[in-house]
């Protein structure tokens, strides 16, 4: 059974990188019918917060890509890899280290002076630990093979080589106990049964000195599948100028649907002949690593805000409706009528085609909840002249005289106010834009008026006259 993981460190928010890795190992386990599983490195307590790992959950949640088992958290097992630790040690895979840390600094000034790479030279790897003074201090290094190379065949990166010489002894152990994050992440994607191990490309250089440990202990080999890091559309690393933010960011501040983020996502560095929109179904019958690349894909805002308009207009307007009505009332800093979602629920047919955002929906759909008098825009106020405020009277006549209030009754009696003052529709329709919204962009001037209702209609063209 396929088994992946993702093992996010919780030291910040669920940034888009990580939240491309979940996705993929999601999607991996689901396309072959295995087993997702979330694990939290939060060995580094002086980095790990509870907020962070809320923040992971919460955004997990919201993408659907939560575990399929409630979450390990790394740090709770540390006795587990003591316990290997020590296991290597009385295989003779292992040795107890007394180098201090003067002696070792000493040594690494050496190698810097000599223009050497820096690594431990292995001065206690086959001295008898009896020779250290009583109770000294001591961590366990694992004993790497020295001869010979470690090869990796990634399933994305290819035949991986490197030589064992460049493999330092790494600690397993510290001096007080702590396991090191090496020996964690081994000893945790063995019992958690981890079959694939999907991750940044990061990681590669991490990959061969795991595996030395998986090696000494006898166990199974993962299938490594390191993905290439995302970069900004300018091809440096991405950052936060970038879009590099928190997928809460790009929920709350930016409006964005969580199946155009995960389409997104899924679409960085991961392709399927031409095909742009991909459903989680399709994506899941499609999924496989082989269609990951090679080279770092970039970081394109637009193709995220192309891809959220498209959800955006599959999406359910009684969705949309409710998504939108708080930033609505943030905007206006209002709390809003009780039949106010119903509004909005069906306004949004008219709304959503121009959108990209629900920032957008929320903008365009704010004249329907102020109350008179209307802050009008600048271009807005520029068209409601006198020849204008006099067309609009014109217009409330006629608009007074509509008996059933329906988009059709009002098309008939706009249309005529245009014909008998000999103009075309759109300039009846321009100042009666402006009055009614305050603004000269808007959805059709026949939904607006139909939305907003007789009273409310009138009430804004006599004020605007004023
Ligand atoms: N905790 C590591 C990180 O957040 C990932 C480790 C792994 O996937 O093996 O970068």
């Amino acid at each position: 059974q396929v088994v992946t993981r993702f093992a996010p460190s919780p030291t910040g928010f669920l940034h888009i990188g990580g939240a491309r890795t979940a996705l993929f190992n999601w999607l991996f386990a689901r396309h072959h019918g295995g087993k997702f599983l979330l694990r939290i490195e939060d060995t580094d307590r002086a980095r790990s917060t509870e907020e962070a790992v809320a923040a992971i959950f919460d955004g997990l949640e919201w993408l659907g890509l939560a575990g399929d088992e409630p979450a390990v958290f790394q740090f709770e097992r540390s006795q587990r890899h003591a316990e290997v630790a020590n296991q290597l040690l009385a295989g003779g895979h292992a040795y107890r280290c007394y180098a201090t840390p003067e002696e070792l600094s000493e040594l690494r000034e050496q190698q810097r002076a000599a223009k050497q790479p820096m690594r431990y030279d292995g001065r206690w790897r086959d001295r008898d630990p009896a020779e250290a003074p009583a109770g000294a201090p001591f961590v366990i290094r694992l004993k790497a093979p020295r001869e010979g190379e470690t090869v990796i065949e990634d399933a994305v990166q290819g035949r991986v080589v490197v030589q064992n010489a460049e493999l330092d002894d790494m600690i397993l152990l510290r001096s007080d106990g702590t396991p090191t994050y090496m020996l964690a992440v081994v000893v945790d994607d063995h019992d958690m049964g981890v079959t694939h191990v999907i991750r940044g490309d990061d990681h590669l250089n991490n990959a061969f000195r795991q595996l030395g440990i998986i090696k000494a202990m006898g166990w199974e080999e993962p299938i490594y599948a390191h993905i290439p890091l995302i970069h900004g559309s300018d091809g440096a690393k991405l950052s936060k100028r970038h879009g590099a933010l928190g997928v809460d960011a790009y929920r709350d501040e930016m409006g964005m649907l969580p199946e155009a983020v995960l389409n997104y996502l899924l679409r960085l560095g991961w392709g399927y002949g031409d095909e742009e929109t991909i459903s989680r179904d399709r994506a899941i019958e499609l999924f496989d690593i082989s269609g990951v690349g090679r080279s770092p894909s970039r970081f394109d805002i637009k193709k995220l805000e192309n891809l959220n308009a498209f959800y955006l207009r599959e999406a359910d307007d009684a969705r949309l409706a409710a998504l939108v009505l708080p930033r609505i009332s943030a905007r206006l800093a209002a709390t809003l009528p009780d039949n106010s979602e119903a509004l909005l629920t069906q306004a949004i047919p008219s709304l959503k085609p121009r959108a990209k955002t629900l920032n957008e929906i929320a903008e365009g759909a704010e004249f329907l909840f102020k109350n008179c008098p209307l802050d009008f825009d600048e271009k807005a106020l520029a068209l409601l002249d006198d020849s204008a405020r006099e067309l609009l009277g014109k217009t409330a006549d006629a608009l007074d005289a509509v008996q059933s209030w329906t988009v059709e009754a009002i098309e008939d009696a706009i249309r005529r106010v245009a014909e008998d003052a000999g103009l075309g529709l759109g300039k009846v329709a321009q100042p009666l834009r402006a009055a009614l919204t305050g603004r000269t962009v808007s959805p059709g001037i026949f939904d607006v008026l139909f939305l907003l209702g007789k009273d409310k209609s009138l009430e804004r063209l006599a004020d605007a006259r004023n």
